[in-house]
């Protein structure tokens, strides 16, 4: 099989290195530059889109916000999965939250601001703290505000304004600040036949609204309600493959934060603490194979690595402990890569876990420091 990936980042780099045992084939699209290029070195392969799409068995998609007339075109060749409708529901929040309605999953109040009168009217209607979204092109905290106090209000509006006026049909959703717990997703893939194979949820930990740490949990009524909104969101989208759902815990209730229709970054702890990891789970669900077991193979954390390209080698003697690189040019806070640290049971986990912490530099990785500390705190 020869898959195309629309985008050429980690995540279709992570999907060949994972489609190879299979004899799955995947070139990327450089939605950047429009180059069709081989996703582990970024080599151009020469090969114009409708060349590359007539050529392959299947197109997929590493992130949602890919041009509408791509999708538009790959739709048309009867070989992309998920669905167009399906990719772009993730790249704008209103169709996002349309979506959750329709599906009857509980999710953050909201309201959609077009202009001033919209602005002032979320203000009242839902009151504050509220958090602001570009309805389009959102991503990693990235196009968000906060507005907390009255006296905000003023300023905030003209970065409201100014985003709005960029153009292409651009919107923000107001949402009501929640104060949640804890945040935490569930990953999980679709076959073409409707069967649906769930992940254990995940514990997730953010820096600076970038996710820095996730942990594999088991908690079983957490995980119920997370399945069930799980599956009436699939059955809504008719999705296959990969789907994530990000998550705010708040009273042992869980509310919908986001929809990512793709392999996710919650999800990477796979390769290593699952049966069979995302990668190979999405690839299998869009080439119409049998999906793998999800089960939880050892208890699994992700660190993530942000804006760093070097990490002291000695990581690499501590058992249980895999780096993946992204080969991605150093930049601040950007996801170069991430380390994955399983263990035997949850307390050996977190001992490992203060091994690597004592490794990495606090800045460089706050939150693993931040968790690793209360552990001690606590006497673990
Ligand atoms: P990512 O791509 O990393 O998922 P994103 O840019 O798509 O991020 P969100 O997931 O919507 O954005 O928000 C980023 C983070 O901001 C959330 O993980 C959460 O910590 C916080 N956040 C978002 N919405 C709310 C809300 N309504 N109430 C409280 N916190 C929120
Ligand atoms: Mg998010």
């Amino acid at each position: 099989m020869h898959v195309l990936v629309l985008g050429s980042g980690q995540l279709a780099r992570m999907m060949s290195l994972a489609g190879a045992p299979l004899n799955i084939r995947i070139s990327a699209l450089d939605v950047d530059t429009g180059n069709i290029v081989h996703p582990l070195t970024q080599q151009s392969l020469k090969c114009e889109l409708e060349d590359a799409i007539a050529q392959v068995d299947v197109i997929t998609a590493e992130f949602e916000h890919i041009p509408h007339d791509i999708l538009e075109i790959c739709e048309k060749s009867g070989k992309l999965i998920p669905s167009a409708s399906a990719i772009k529901a993730g790249g704008d929040r209103r169709v996002e939250k349309n979506l959750l309605e329709k599906a009857n999953v509980p999710n953050a109040q909201h309201c959609i601001i077009e202009t001033r009168e919209d602005f002032d009217r979320a203000i009242s209607h839902l009151g504050l703290p509220l958090v602001l979204k570009s309805a389009l092109g959102g991503y990693d905290g990235k196009g968000q505000w906060r507005l907390t106090k009255d006296d905000q209000i003023e300023t905030v509006w003209p970065e409201i304004a100014q985003c709005l006026a960029s153009g292409n049909h651009q919107a923000i959703v107001a949402e009501q600040f929640v104060s949640f717990e804890r945040e935490v997703s569930i990953v999980g893939t679709r076959g073409k036949d409707g069967n649906i194979a769930l992940y254990p949820l995940a514990e997730n930990t953010h820096t600076h609204g970038v996710l820095a740490l996730s942990t594999a949990i088991d908690e079983p009524l957490l995980q119920q309600q997370a399945e069930a909104i799980f599956a009436a969101t699939a059955k809504e989208l008719d999705y296959v493959g990969v789907l994530a759902l990000e998550f705010f815990e708040l009273d042992g209730t869980l509310l919908v934060n986001e929809i990512a229709p793709r392999v996710h970054n919650s999800g990477h702890w796979t390769q290593q603490g699952a049966e069979t990891c995302q990668f190979e789970n999405h690839l299998r669900a869009v080439c119409g194979l049998p999906l793998g077991s999800t089960s939880l193979t050892r208890p699994t954390s992700m660190i993530n690595i942000l804006g760093e390209d070097v990490l002291p080698n000695e990581i690499l003697t501590i058992e249980g402990c895999h780096i993946h690189w992204y080969g991605k040019e150093k930049r601040a806070g950007r996801k170069m890569g991430h380390i994955n640290v399983s263990s035997d049971d949850n307390n050996s986990l977190k001992q490992t876990l203060s091994r690597v912490a004592n490794l990495l530099d606090i800045d460089a990785f706050p939150a693993l420091h931040q968790y690793t500390s209360t552990l001690s705190e606590y006497g673990n």
